[in-house]
């Protein structure tokens, strides 16, 4: 299936300044912002809380979500619902707040909205950081009493990272990005966080709100962690590319790539986002780089890199 009136989309992301961000998301990739406190590009977003934009061809200028709302067959098969997938690169200069997100069934009934898993690929980090997942508690009763004591030292599991580990964060897990990570998260399309814990820091004078009776609700507990699906992805030379799913659930599918030469992939049923972490060459003999961030619609059939590239690849459901 190949419809010849699709194009590629190569997104500007969204900046959004934050009190623990930095300038590593302008100095590394190049992208525009006055500010010193840039923690996060919303590099792939329909998101209305920070959109991305169109930079090339007939939709130049537009917003990814008018894109979507002109041509929601692009992106869904049934074209329906909001759009699925949000991508953010974040860079961490302090810790970000220990925090929670709803499943679907608690979000829809409390917030109108989809819930958030998400997961996380380690682009980069600082040679002794660290990240917050999971916690202690073995009840109910257990977390909400560390909780309210502060106990956090007893509380959160905390687990060295290093670059290219990968992260699933599961709705309902309890979880903090740490200072000197930068990372690209792959997430469903939602903005609700329930703040647990935020060191204590304040934003221009006050401290930053907190969630507690939301957050006890959705925390999974007792917690457990889901084990690392990662797998090679068969079929292509490994002179030419190597492939590895780091994965699969029922709302993304996410694969780093590793290009020597050449890779092809396909966007039939589903739309694909392609995220090139570092490196340079041509996409269908357009050139990209590290930094570019392109949506394959669905439809567009097959698509070929050429160049050296790491990139991260990330699409809806199960099927490719
Ligand atoms: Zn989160």
């Amino acid at each position: 299936m190949k419809n010849t009136d699709r194009e590629l989309l190569f997104l500007s992301p969204y900046l959004k300044e934050v009190l623990w961000g930095g300038t590593k998301l302008q100095k590394e990739y190049g992208y525009k912002s006055d500010s010193d406190h840039i923690g996060e590009a919303w590099v792939v977003s329909a998101n209305p809380h920070g959109l991305s934009t169109v930079r090339n061809g007939r939709f130049a200028g537009q917003t990814l979500d008018q894109v979507y709302r002109e041509h929601p067959d692009w992106f869904r098969p049934d074209g329906e619902g909001d759009f699925s997938l949000l991508v953010k690169l974040i860079d961490a200069e302090q810790h970000l707040s220990v925090q929670v997100h709803p499943d679907d069934a608690y979000a829809y009934r409390v917030e109108h909205g989809c819930g958030k898993t998400e997961c996380w690929y380690i682009v980069d980090c600082d040679e002794d950081a660290d990240i917050v997942i999971g916690h202690h508690a073995q009840s109910k009763e257990e977390l909400r009493e560390l909780v309210e004591n502060g106990e956090w030292d007893n509380l959160l599991q905390i687990i060295p990272i290093h670059k290219g580990d990968f992260f699933f964060i599961p709705s309902g897990t309890v979880h903090a990005i740490r200072r000197g990570t930068r990372i690209l998260e792959t997430q469903q399309n939602c903005d609700i966080t329930y703040r647990l814990y935020d060191y204590d820091r304040l934003q221009n004078g006050k401290p930053r709100e907190l969630h507690l009776q939301k957050a006890l609700d959705v925390i999974t507990c007792p917690q457990e962690l889901p084990k690392s699906e990662r797998c090679r992805i068969s079929g292509t030379d490994p002179e030419c590319a190597e492939g590895v799913r780091l994965i699969q659930c029922p709302m993304f599918t996410v694969e780093h790539w590793s290009v020597k030469k050449q890779v092809t992939f396909s966007a039939e049923e589903q739309y694909r986002i392609i995220d090139v972490l570092e490196g340079e060459g041509q996409i269908q003999d357009v050139p990209l780089h590290k930094g570019d961030h392109v949506l394959v619609p669905s439809g567009y059939g097959e698509v070929e890199l050429k160049g050296t590239f790491e990139v991260i690849s990330s699409y809806i459901g199960r099927t490719s």
